[in-house]
């Protein structure tokens, strides 16, 4: 039988079963198998130990209690405990998440009744505002648009669907439909500009490891690099390209996404050979073959007439208005699991 993400495996007595199919729960049962804690496990008398970010060295952890904040405030199966029951063999935990979007944002933003105001729907419609998103033809009657896309194919949209990826992955309006509202008169910015300040409390250091500890391992770890790069060599942008791997960092609230086109920093995601490679494969010549990653990326700028149809499209991504006195402790956070755990790695 499943409960949220349990398939339990053997009897467990110990909780009702009905508890497991609780969102938060569910959100344990994740954790309980991504969290890059250590543990030992003692099969004899069905415990652990857990290591711990906090005072504690260890957590200790039973099928029935932990000592871990989050047990002590709540009562409810923590991260250890499910860990626990997953590595003694009574439950598995299932994979029910799809890849690339958060699927509890989602859920979140279509059980919403003012879903335009939902700070992910805001983003979009921020960018739909850019001269990025400036459609290519509106057909007024039909109540269509055409807008370039980041590949050849432009995309096409109506008020109800777009052919771009964020709509198909997410099923929710993307920024060509809200620039399409747009165009149509059909959207009161008015009244979402004056909601978009109250969504933007500083985050509370618990609050940034809780959205740290939806991402996968290998985002965080490019967070932690990027932290350092801001907190320490000023660089205001992380580049990525979007795959099924970094999709996610697009709805992460600790960044958001930069409209502005700016190919000066998008660019340097690029070697100097990769950009060399990819203006030879478009038949692209007149740059020197000698020049430096930073003068062929002004040679492009300047040069190059439609860049994002020639290179594969770079986001930009920075971190949210709400992420920023957080950030030197959230560094050291993950500088503490990351290189803890390379470390115990090479050993
Ligand atoms: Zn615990
Ligand atoms: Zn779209």
């Amino acid at each position: 039988m499943d409960y949220g993400r349990c398939r339990i495996l053997i009897d467990w007595p110990d909780w009702d079963y009905g508890i497991h199919n609780d969102k938060a729960q569910i959100e344990r049962q994740g954790k309980a198998m991504n969290y890059p804690f250590s543990f030992e496990i003692n099969k004899e008398n069905n415990t652990a130990h857990f290591s711990s970010t906090s005072e504690l060295p260890y957590y200790e952890t039973s099928l029935t209690s932990c000592n871990c904040g989050d047990f002590e405030k709540r009562k409810l199966p923590c991260k250890h405990i499910y860990r626990l029951a997953v590595e003694l063999g009574i439950i598995e935990i299932i994979n029910r998440k799809p890849g690339g979007y958060n699927e509890d944002v989602l859920a979140e933003i279509y059980a919403s009744d003012d879903m335009d105001n939902h700070p992910e729907q805001l983003k979009r419609i921020k960018s739909a505002q850019s001269a990025k998103t400036t459609p290519s033809s509106i057909d007024r009657e039909k109540r269509t648009g055409i807008f370039p896309g980041s590949g050849k194919k432009p995309y096409e949209t109506t008020l109800q669907s777009c052919t771009c990826r964020d709509f198909i992955v997410r099923g929710l309006p993307c920024k060509h439909i809200y620039r399409l509202k747009i165009e149509l008169g059909l959207l009161d910015i008015k009244r979402l500009a004056k909601e978009l300040p109250n969504n933007n409390p500083e985050f509370a250091f618990d609050e940034v490891t809780t959205e740290l500890e939806k991402l996968t391992e290998k985002n965080q770890q490019t967070i932690q690099i990027f932290l350092y790069k801001v907190l320490y060599h000023k660089e205001p942008y992380l580049s990525i390209i979007i795959n099924n791997e970094t999709a996610e960092l697009l709805t992460c609230p600790l960044l958001r996404t930069e409209t502005q086109d700016m190919p000066e920093y998008a660019l340097r995601i690029f070697g100097r050979n990769q950009l060399i490679d990819i203006l030879d494969e478009h038949g692209i010549s007149g740059f020197k073959r000698n020049s430096s990653q930073k003068n062929l990326i002004l040679w492009c700028i300047e040069n190059v007439p439609d860049i994002w149809t020639v290179f594969p499209k770079v986001t930009l991504l920075c971190f949210s208005d709400s992420f920023q006195k957080a950030r030197r402790k959230t560094y050291s956070y993950l500088l503490r699991i990351y290189d803890w755990d390379s470390y115990c790695n090479q050993k």
